[in-house]
């Protein structure tokens, strides 16, 4: 019987508390590793847990931009806190990995990170993951559309992955006056290869 610790980690995730939910479905997960509902819920939650590291990964190192005021278009060496980020981001996937190796959605999680973290390096690591995914799964229309977008640098922001018009930023200086920038909506990031 596992019905009692689903309805435990959906009530934990519904209170705001993935840490918990996560928790208990790690627990149920080893007491019953081959149940696919629990196997399913262990991969949802452990996927939405990188999702949400990675955002936070690059929202950190666009924090750190702005605060050591890098200029646009320049190499840099994340700090520390990016760094680590990143890495809980990369763990976190391969929580969801280990459990089902071929998991597209793990995969093209896999590959969106590496894209994310390091362009240089990132952008063939990506693309040989998301090749297999498609190769294994033809019908899968999401993953040939991330193979076009990622497959060449982006001219739009010169392949940073952040905003060209506010320069990562989120706003711009009008009139003297600090205001949201239109162009990416505030996020700062390019809208044309940052959304990946
Ligand atoms: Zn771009
Ligand atoms: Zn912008």
């Amino acid at each position: 019987m596992t019905d009692d610790w689903t309805a435990e980690a959906q009530a934990a995730l519904e209170a705001g508390h993935p840490d918990e939910a996560r928790a208990l479905v790690d627990r149920a997960f080893r007491e019953h590793p081959d149940d696919p509902d629990v196997r399913a819920m262990h991969a949802a939650l452990h996927l939405a847990h990188a999702i949400r590291l990675s955002a936070r990964a690059r929202e950190l190192r666009r924090e750190a931009i702005v605060r050591r005021d890098i200029p646009y278009d320049t190499e840099f060496e994340d700090d520390p806190e990016v760094m680590r980020a990143f890495d809980g981001a990369a763990a976190a996937i391969e929580e969801v990995l280990a459990v089902d190796s071929h998991s597209e959605k793990g995969l093209m999680m896999k590959a969106s990170l590496l894209f994310r973290r390091d362009r240089e390096t990132g952008r063939p690591a990506a693309l040989e993951i998301l090749r297999q995914v498609a190769e294994g799964n033809p019908a899968n229309r999401q993953v040939l559309y991330e193979i076009r977008k990622i497959e060449l640098p982006c001219k739009k922001c010169g392949d940073s992955g952040f905003c060209a018009r506010c320069r990562g930023r989120g706003s711009r200086r009008i009139l003297g006056m600090e205001s949201k920038c239109e162009a990416c909506h505030g996020q700062g990031i390019c809208l044309a290869c940052g959304i990946l």
